[in-house]
């Protein structure tokens, strides 16, 4: 067999996955897999780090596949090692420590990075980001000695964030620039329930503010809303959107706007180099969850081997992974001029359900304190089921559904 290098920058979730589907095959084209590495440690569950934050799980416990799992399947890794450069002429990697790598075929999955607010301040001492094990261990630490945390951002990561601190016993405030939490994913009622269910838990929220500063000579003390209230904390988390790892790829020539620019098959402008994951861009759509990630490492896989497939962005839904907070978010969240609202809410035990219909087919659900239906939703948001015939029992779910 003709000697054929696969090399792999970025060791996260979705590169891991691509790894894994490529060895489950009968044969792939590559005689040698090498995998570069700006994290220390092999690739781990990034979503369990809030469960890691939160006391409820080790590090060892996330981590995805033993260090034999590589050695049986021959891919050498390379931990602490950031690519810097890429030479698409000569088909090299640069790391920073100025080692070289060939490929013949080169796959990009940097993932993204915490976005910075740009605000005064945020050099300071004790200003924190939560992306990974790193970050996790900082956080874990700081919570031992200190008192008080501000998170800025309150969508699912600065929430699960703000939980986590607040398990290690913080006291926490949330600032979030929308009116309501998670906007992207609820609507404004869920999002009250839901700042009620924190606040209760000893969570506090801001919302409708962003921050004017951080506060503090060396360490941070405060941060500043614009109306010059300070808020007085011992350490921040930013946590307010990310940003794609595309910075080197962009130098390399290779077409970037926000992500990596990708066609369906993952291919970037360039040939023999592909990307995916939270680093690439398909026309407009850049992606912040796992799941179509994973979907595109199995495209991928079977791309590098020759074969037809194509990544179809779909629908996917979230829940927020703090426990005793069920939410689950599928769709549309805000009406439009077309769609009809069926909303259900009791009251006494803060449930809530908000179905968007279009024509008599879920466009949207947003399910607060009780979620078990949630992929009952979400399947007849796939499928576009026609619903006329269960409209009265619609918000009560599929039990309800069936019987009716
Ligand atoms: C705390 C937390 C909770 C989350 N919860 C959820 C959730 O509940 N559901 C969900 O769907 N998603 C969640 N996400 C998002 C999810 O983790 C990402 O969508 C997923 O990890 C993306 O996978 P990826 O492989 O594209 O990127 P990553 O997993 O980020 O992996 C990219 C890797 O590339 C490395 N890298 C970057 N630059 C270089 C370089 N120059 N050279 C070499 N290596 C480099 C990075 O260090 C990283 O190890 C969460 C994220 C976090 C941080």
């Amino acid at each position: 067999m003709k000697e054929r290098t696969l090399l792999v920058i970025g060791h996260g979730m979705v590169a891991q996955r691509l790894l894994e589907r490529l060895v489950a095959r009968d044969r792939h084209p590559y005689t040698r897999i090498e995998v570069l590495s700006a994290e220390a440690v092999p690739a781990y569950n990034r979503v369990l780090l809030s469960s890691v934050l939160a006391g409820e799980a080790s590090l060892e416990a996330i981590t995805l596949q033993p260090s034999n799992w590589f050695r049986t399947h021959s891919i050498r890794l390379h931990p602490d090692a950031p690519v810097t450069g890429i030479d698409p002429q000569r088909q090299v990697v640069t790391i920073a420590n100025g080692q070289h790598f060939d490929y013949d075929d080169l796959v990009i999955a940097t993932g993204a990075r915490p976005a910075s607010l740009k605000l005064e301040g945020e050099h300071l001492e004790g200003v924190f980001t939560f992306r990974d094990v790193r970050d996790t261990e900082k956080l874990l630490n700081m919570s031992q000695r200190h008192r008080r945390a501000v998170v800025i951002g309150g969508g699912f990561l600065g929430l699960e964030a703000a939980e986590g601190l607040r398990q290690q016993g913080m006291s926490v405030t949330v600032i979030h620039r929308s009116s309501h939490l998670l906007n992207r994913q609820l609507d404004a009622t869920a999002g009250r329930l839901l700042e009620e269910a924190l606040e209760a838990r000893g969570i506090h929220s801001i919302t409708g503010e962003t921050p004017r500063g951080l506060v503090g000579q060396r360490r941070v003390r405060a941060v500043e809303l614009a109306d010059e209230t300070l808020i007085s904390t011992d350490l921040v988390v930013l946590a307010a959107g990310i940003i794609p790892n595309a910075d080197f790829a962009r130098q390399a020539g290779i077409a970037c706007e926000r992500g990596i620019l990708v066609n369906r098959q993952l291919k970037t402008s360039v040939p023999n180099i592909y990307a995916l994951g939270e680093c690439c861009q398909l026309g407009e759509q850049t992606f912040g969850l796992v799941e179509p990630g994973y979907q595109q490492a199995d495209v991928l896989a079977h791309v590098l081997c020759g074969e037809a497939a194509a990544f179809e962005p779909s629908q996917v839904a979230t829940r927020l992974k703090i426990s005793g907070i069920p939410i689950f978010s599928c769709g549309q969240a805000k009406p439009g001029p077309d769609t009809e609202s069926v909303i259900w809410q009791d009251h006494d035990s803060a449930r809530y359900c908000h179905l968007l219909l279009r024509d008599n087919r879920l466009a949207g659900a947003v399910l607060f304190g009780e979620t078990q239906d949630g992929p009952w939703y979400f399947d007849q948001l796939q499928q576009q089921r026609d619903l006329s015939a269960y409209r009265q029992q619609l918000a009560f779910g599929a039990a309800y559904c069936d019987a009716g």
